[in-house]
């Protein structure tokens, strides 16, 4: 919570300075204090700049980062956040009981918007589904509302407001605040990932496109800049809704909070400050601007949700649970438009059919268990001896099928001595035993893609040779040429 003092000087000290950093907690006291003390002063200084007079963002901020680090909210934490509270204030030339009274509002806020997301799930507090928002909303203005139950008397008695009127000054302007400033803390991504994520974003086709939201919304706010009128912030409208279906919660985040300070300029640009009208209008306007910022980040959310849930029935239609190849179905499907591929493009095709020579042995010996841990780690070593666009599947319960594109005849037959030579080479161990050896058997067809040589064709063909590989005597390669079918 931030006063309208204007006498406000500039003389200053800065009371967070600590020569040493004895351990962890008073280290993130310092962190706290640290970034309480700069949105603080950042609340205090931007005021002269107008848009932002009623915008204070350090509460808000506090709360957030507790939230997000849970570890930093003991007592040298909280003490280090009113150190920053008390040090900007007194920076600003507060005067001491007012600063004091202040404080415990601004800490009221946090800390009771702290105490109660740590009462929501995980992923609330992340907001990572729809119903988060509400619990946010509900959040925000029971922290606010108990900050103006602590701090609004100080406007009582330093500043001569109703209790009604500074009750409501302090309530709004905590709620929206706690409203824009929470959605950005809560979701911004660690820093390590971030710069991993603008760096995978690098190519230089998807640039363009994945701008394209971005832009039309900031064209939007120029439109609605440049024809004005009270109806114009709801111009770009359409525009951050394209943004919210187009990037995370984040972004989405950002861009809201760039918004709102717009739509707050503009409505307030329109009244005269000091003015009833002005007064009388600053309420209806934060609550219009706070709320209207969670209509795009609820947007997000849900397509955020949506977006997981498919990701996840990709992987349960695609992948095999147990081995993580990919699964029959999948297997198939894809091999069907990789021919289809070759046939067009020319290529050769190679199809390999692997099977675990005597795996009902090692089953009976050692148990199911035993069996499908063999399982997994054959097919780690399978996987990693494969290129990166080789198809590798499972078909049955010990058998696995591996499609290879566009290998000449000696390049496919060697990869297949690779695979079964590095299963041979395998060694699972096994608690109280030996570690246990395995052999495959491979089956490979190779030949030209032709309008004539089915899957199914391919299929066959391999595992008639893997059944010769079987009867030879097991452990070995048995290659077939691709007959016309
Ligand atoms: P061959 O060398 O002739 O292939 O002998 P085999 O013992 O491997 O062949 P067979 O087809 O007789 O046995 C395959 C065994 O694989 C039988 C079955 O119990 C086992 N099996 C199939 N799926 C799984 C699985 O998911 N986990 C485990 N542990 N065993 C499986
Ligand atoms: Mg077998
Ligand atoms: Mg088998």
């Amino acid at each position: 919570m931030k006063l309208a003092r204007d006498d406000l000087s500039q003389h200053g000290r800065n009371q967070e300075q600590a020569a040493s950093l004895p351990s962890p907690s008073w280290r993130a006291a310092l962190l706290i204090a640290g970034i309480v003390f700069a949105a603080a002063l950042f609340g205090h200084l931007t005021r002269p700049l107008g848009f932002l007079s009623t915008f204070w963002p350090a509460n808000a901020l506090l709360m957030g980062v507790m939230v997000r680090n849970p570890g930093w909210a003991g007592p040298p934490g909280w003490a280090g956040a009113a150190a920053g509270y008390l040090a900007a204030d007194f920076a600003m030339g507060g005067g001491l009981g007012m600063t004091l009274w202040l404080t415990a509002g601004n800490l009221t806020n946090a800390s009771v918007g702290y105490l109660l997301f740590q009462r929501v799930a995980g992923m609330d507090r992340r907001l990572e589904r729809p119903q988060s928002l509400l619990f946010l909303l509900l959040i925000a203005f029971a922290a606010a509302g108990s900050a103006a139950a602590v701090g609004s008397g100080c406007l009582v008695v330093y500043f001569g407001q109703s209790p009604m009127q500074a009750f409501e000054f302090f309530l709004t302007s905590e709620f929206s605040s706690n409203l824009v400033v929470l959605p950005m803390v809560l979701t911004a991504p660690p820093l390590a990932e971030l710069a991993k994520r603008l760096g995978a974003h690098t190519a230089p086709p998807t640039w363009p496109k994945a701008l394209l939201p971005a832009v039309i919304l900031l064209a939007s706010i120029l439109i609605a800049t440049t024809l004005g009128g009270s109806s114009a912030i709801a111009i770009p409208v359409p525009a951050i809704l394209w943004c919210a279906l187009s990037y995370g919660v984040f972004p989405t985040a950002l861009l809201t909070f760039g918004l709102g300070l717009w739509q707050s300029t503009v409505l307030l640009s329109a009244l005269t400050p000091g003015t009833a009208e002005y007064a009388a209008a600053l309420t209806s306007h934060r609550f219009g601007v706070a709320l209207f910022s969670l209509g795009p980040i609820m947007v997000a959310a849900i397509n955020a949700a949506r977006s997981r849930l498919l990701r996840e029935l990709d992987l349960a239609a695609n992948q095999d649970v147990l081995t993580r190849t990919l699964s029959r179905r999948a297997f198939l499907a894809r091999s069907e438009a990789a021919l289809a591929r070759n046939l067009t493009e020319n290529r050769p095709v190679a199809l390999l059919m692997l099977d675990v020579d005597r795996f009902k042995l090692i089953n009976d010996e050692h148990g199911h268990a035993i069996g499908d841990e063999v399982l997994v780690s054959l097919t780690e070593q399978i996987s990693a001896l494969l290129r990166r666009d080789d198809l590798f599947g499972r078909i049955g319960g010990e058998e696995f099928a591996v499609l290879l594109s566009g290998l000449p005849q000696p390049a496919a037959l060697a990869l297949a001595e690779r695979l079964r030579d590095g299963c041979a080479q395998l060694r699972v161990p096994i608690e109280g035993h030996e570690p246990l050896a395995i052999t495959v058997s491979i089956g490979l067809v190779w030949g030209p893609a032709r309008p004539g040589s089915s899957l199914q064709h391919l299929l066959k063909q391999a595992d008639a040779a893997l059944y010769r590989a079987k009867r030879a005597g097991r452990d070995r390669v048995v290659e077939e040429t691709l007959r016309a079918a």
